[in-house]
């Protein structure tokens, strides 16, 4: 599959203008221009217009101060909802208590990765300094 867009954005290099990604089964074989690409790759294009082209993006962050509170959530329908939940179950903790849950998620993270390791020594080492948990957009 050659997907042609206005712009590709492959983020290792520049934007390129009338840009194009190959992919062929599950892995992309190029990133280009779509005059370089539109003969080569042999495959069916689609052109997605007046676009940008980009990488997923990936929210990858956690939160060590929720570690304490694993099972004390029920699943709701609604994030608002979550959000109130969660709130009130926070609004009950001391300082100590957020202390706590950030040494043992950040144990969880060295327990099951490399990429955590470096997270988490981050994150103890950091947070050890404060004199309370940092807030979130969902403090009041
Ligand atoms: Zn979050």
């Amino acid at each position: 599959m050659l997907l042609r867009s206005r712009v590709v954005l492959p983020i290792t290099q520049p934007p390129i203008d009338d840009g194009a990604v190959w992919i062929s089964g599950n892995r992309i074989q190029a990133v280009g221009r779509w005059k370089d690409l539109r003969s080569g790759a042999g495959e069916p294009a689609i052109d997605l217009g007046e676009s940008l082209l980009l990488p997923g993006l990936v929210n990858a962050h956690c939160h060590l101060d929720y570690t304490d509170l694993a099972g004390e959530i029920a699943p709701t329908k609604l994030f608002t909802d979550w959000i109130k939940t969660i709130t009130t179950a926070k609004a009950g903790r001391i300082y100590a208590d957020f202390a706590q849950s950030w040494v043992r998620g950040a144990q969880m993270l060295l327990r099951r990765s490399l990429a955590g390791d470096a997270a988490a020594r981050f994150f103890v080492s950091r947070n050890d300094r404060r004199q309370k948990p940092p807030r979130t957009a969902f403090d009041s």
